[in-house]
């Protein structure tokens, strides 16, 4: 189903990127239940990637069972959207999420005058050496399209992906999908256990 999501008019919006991943879920986990700012209207948009990878059926179930938890729990407002980035894939070469991100970030921002600030579930471990070309490319495709200035957030950029971890309830870890090859058995998905996500966390465990 496809909504008409309302918008409050009486508060700045941050707009939130989210994937279902251990960091974005980190980052809502503190910007919605760990500090309060009512004053603040937060949208969580979810861009669901859909390629060879098949990630995106466990991806949407993650987060809809986290913000469903998220809906119950969290001390500031928000609402929930999400669209579908649908592309096939050469030689299993993917789109950077985080460019596939900023594209539609940048594209709400222009359609919700409110949304001043956009945030990303970015951690320590990556925005480091290698981040600054990346940086630069998603800094062009912000401004082609928005044009102006715009508060970009990395609310979580001060942990690495163990404190990310660490800051999860438990509850919240196991709901999380970050696998980025995952295996299917019959309509049961698993993960890899080979991708780096897989092994980053499986090292946390
Ligand atoms: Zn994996």
């Amino acid at each position: 189903m496809i909504e008409d999501i309302v918008l409050p008019q009486d508060k700045p919006i941050t707009l939130c990127m989210y994937s279902g991943g251990l960091d974005s879920t980190a980052m809502l986990y503190k910007l919605l239940i760990v500090d309060h700012t009512p004053e603040r209207h937060y949208h969580i948009h979810h861009v669901i990637i859909k390629n060879y990878q098949r990630r995106d059926i466990p991806e949407m179930m993650s987060a809809h069972d986290i913000l469903a938890d998220m809906k119950e729990n969290a001390i500031n407002p928000f609402t929930f959207s999400t669209s579908l980035i649908e592309y096939p894939t050469f030689n299993h070469r993917t789109l950077n999420d985080h460019d596939a991100f900023t594209f539609m970030a940048a594209n709400m921002a222009l359609l919700v005058p409110k949304i001043n600030q956009v945030a990303y579930g970015l951690t320590k471990d990556d925005i480091g050496d290698t981040y600054s070309d990346r940086r630069e490319k998603n800094s062009h495709i912000w401004n082609s399209i928005y044009g102006k200035h715009m508060d970009r957030v990395y609310p979580i950029s001060h942990l690495t992906k163990r404190d990310a971890w660490d800051l999860l309830p438990s509850f919240y870890r196991r709901l999380t999908w970050s696998c980025r090859e995952p295996v299917w058995k019959g309509n049961m998905a698993k993960p890899c256990g080979l991708c780096r996500p897989c092994k980053v966390i499986a090292s946390f465990k």
